[in-house]
């Protein structure tokens, strides 16, 4: 269910969990800012979610909140996750659901990354 992404940050999400290690994840980057692991339930061949280290809910949260060096932390991670993985080339699909419209389900700021296929349209139905 898609969450209102004005509410205060709720640290009980699994996103938060996972920071705190309490959740398993497929850790494929890490650093001081920025946490990367693989989705869960992978909507193209490689789906990796990229999220801030911080408590925050959405991009906006974040925009508002973050001071400089998470932000240029955050925004590096997800270029160092791109190229690692080798999808400058051939290219790849950033997506960050915000708030109820745009469907996001987990209330911590994170931003998917879709490769290994040609994604299609922009907007992607579910
Ligand atoms: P969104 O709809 O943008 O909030 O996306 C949430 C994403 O989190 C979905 O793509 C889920 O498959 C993914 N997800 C939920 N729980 C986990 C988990 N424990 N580990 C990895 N990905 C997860």
């Amino acid at each position: 269910m898609a969450i209102d992404a004005t509410q205060p940050y709720d640290d009980s999400n699994i996103f938060a969990a996972i920071l705190r290690g309490e959740i398993p994840n497929k850790t494929v980057y890490e650093d001081e800012f920025a946490l990367a692991f693989h989705d869960i339930n992978p909507q193209a061949p490689l789906h990796i979610l990229v999220i801030p280290k911080g408590a925050y809910v959405s991009w906006d949260d974040f925009s508002a909140r973050a001071d400089a060096e998470e932000i240029a932390g955050f925004v590096r991670a997800i270029g160092h996750v791109a190229r690692t993985h080798d999808l400058v080339a051939p290219g790849y699909r950033l997506l960050a659901n915000i708030g109820a419209n745009g469907g996001q389900e987990v209330p911590h700021l994170h931003v998917h990354l879709f490769g290994g296929k040609r994604m299609g349209p922009m907007l992607m139905q579910r």
